[in-house]
């Protein structure tokens, strides 16, 4: 089957490898020059290159390892010591290691929080440790039903003040979603701590080894267009365009380089943008029916993303690093943590700003101030003096990842819809990793194998694979129609 994919990020990358690989040529349109939606980078006037934002890697990928295997990349992933760093900025320049052991899972885990006293108490290590007991024995079912409370709700109701999450869980639930733990779903960081208390090497972290559209997206695009797909750039979807029996009939799409519209016909159509992009285009017949009004619910959170170069070393430490601070979220000295952005010398600071709602819109200056004077307290051996910030990029994502407060997983849609030929995916579909890479990865697979299953359908039905297409449609079908 031939299948239109809208939106290159690493759903519809995946779902474009996953389709080539059950026999489909998939046709893959991204609206940006570049691919990789928000793990997208290109390089600055320098040659230096501006990520939309920092990724890690988990050994709770398994989606993802497989895909990098069945790409042969996995040696393109770095991967570091196995713990979780924080800084404490009441202890200026100290670090807080969670250290997590050579220990089968869930050992290793409880005995790196047992073994870390500089930011949890005794007493709050044994409640922690009880709240959890539910989320281990009961597993997902339970994790899935705290989705009516906040994180900071879920902590309260286990008796652990607030004390541990000003400590620790600010840092994790703005990691994990950009938001604070008075307002993120508690099934986020219990989910996220389950699949760490399950697997030995789940919390372990990686890095990819240079810029994610040449490291990680070619190689799928090489692969996909190898076995017969096609992959454009600056090309926009316009219009889904329906048939009488509410089906789509063709995808109107435009070079967004100013060039003339194109239809698009094929027997599949898949939407692999944001949910936030995706609204702009459901067609005025499908409006109605739950399945689309769901998406209503659904909304991605705002982010921005500050590199900083400086002119000598800050830290030596090859890692993530949690805050801990108001404004900062994660960050990373990619100067010792990835390959391609290697300098003996100096630093490159990469870091996540969040909650980023009250400053998406002001000017990029304040948001490097506002970083900087965290910074100083981070790094107080080296600023506000001596050093120096050789040159900065600000990336703001007003719509990334959706925004996981409460009562929103409910809505997250499956890949098949009620559309016979139409399909979505992305990392806000419904798959257990919420907005990751993960989730992106398995949700492309995901969509991939629901179009096969609907070709099998359809051909075991009706002798054609021909999925909602009425008569009169052109049957030979071309891929691209000049308009
Ligand atoms: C700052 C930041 C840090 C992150 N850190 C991590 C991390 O450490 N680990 C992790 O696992 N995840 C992380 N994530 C989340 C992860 O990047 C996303 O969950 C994942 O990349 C989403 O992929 P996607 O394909 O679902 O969506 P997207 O990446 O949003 O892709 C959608 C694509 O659709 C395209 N599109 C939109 N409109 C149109 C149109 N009209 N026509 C054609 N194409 C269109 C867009 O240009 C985009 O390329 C982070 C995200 C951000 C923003």
């Amino acid at each position: 089957m031939r299948v239109v994919i809208a939106g290159g990020g690493l759903a519809g990358l995946a779902c474009a490898k996953y389709l080539v690989d059950m026999g489909h040529q998939p046709i893959l349109l991204e609206r940006s020059n570049v691919l990789g939606g928000l793990v997208a980078a290109w390089k600055d006037a320098d040659g230096d290159w501006v990520e939309t934002g920092l990724h890690n890697f988990f050994g709770a990928y398994p989606n993802m390892l497989q895909l990098m295997g069945e790409l042969n990349i996995l040696d393109r992933l770095q991967w570091k010591r196995h713990a979780l760093i924080f800084n404490q900025p009441e202890k200026p320049g100290v670090l807080s290691w969670f250290d997590v052991p050579d220990l089968p899972a869930p050992f290793n885990i409880i005995i790196s929080i047992l073994r870390n006293n500089d930011m949890l108490t005794w007493n709050q290590k044994i409640r922690f440790a009880i709240g959890l007991i539910p989320a281990i024995v009961r597993g997902d079912k339970y994790v899935a039903s705290m989705d009516k409370y906040t994180f900071e709700e879920w902590l309260q109701l286990h008796g652990i003040g607030k004390d541990i999450t000003t400590d620790i869980f600010i840092a994790v639930c703005k990691s994990l979603k950009f938001i604070d733990p008075d307002v993120i779903s508690a099934t986020i960081p219990l989910r996220a701590l389950n699949k760490f208390l399950q697997q030995k090497d789940g919390s372990k972290i990686a890095y990819l080894d240079g810029a994610p559209p040449e490291r990680l997206c070619q190689p799928i695009v090489d692969y996909v267009v190898a076995r017969g797909g096609e992959v454009h750039t600056g090309v926009a979807l316009k219009e889904i365009v329906t048939n009488a029996d509410g089906n789509v009939e063709k995808l109107i799409v435009q070079g967004t380089d100013g060039t003339l519209s194109r239809e698009i016909y094929a027997d599949a159509y898949v939407s692999a943008m944001s949910v936030d992009a995706f609204k702009n285009y459901i067609p005025a017949n499908w409006q109605a029916l739950p399945y689309f009004q769901q998406l209503d619910n659904l909304e991605g959170v705002p982010v921005i993303s500050v590199q900083l170069w400086f002119d000598r070393k800050l830290t030596d430490i090859d890692h993530t690093l949690f805050s801990r601070s108001p404004l900062l979220s994660v960050y990373s000295d990619m100067s010792n943590s990835c390959k391609e952005y290697a300098d003996p010398d100096k630093s490159m600071l990469e870091l996540v700003f969040a909650p980023a709602a009250d400053w998406i819109d002001r000017p990029n200056s304040d948001i490097i101030d506002a970083t900087l004077s965290e910074l100083a307290k981070l790094f107080p051996q080296h600023l506000p003096s001596p050093a120096k910030v050789l040159k900065s990029h600000v990336v703001k994502t007003r719509h990334s990842i959706y925004t996981a407060t409460p009562n929103r997983e409910q809505f997250r849609p499956q890949q098949i819809t009620p559309i016979a030929n139409f399909f979505l995916s992305g990392s806000y579909t419904a798959q257990p990793f919420f907005g990751s890479m993960e989730g992106a990865v398995l949700s492309g697979k995901l969509t991939a194998q629901e179009i096969h299953n609907a070709s099998l359908n359809a051909s075991k039905s009706s002798g054609s694979k021909v999925l909602g297409r009425t008569s009169n449609q052109n049957q030979s079908n071309p891929s691209v129609v000049s308009a």
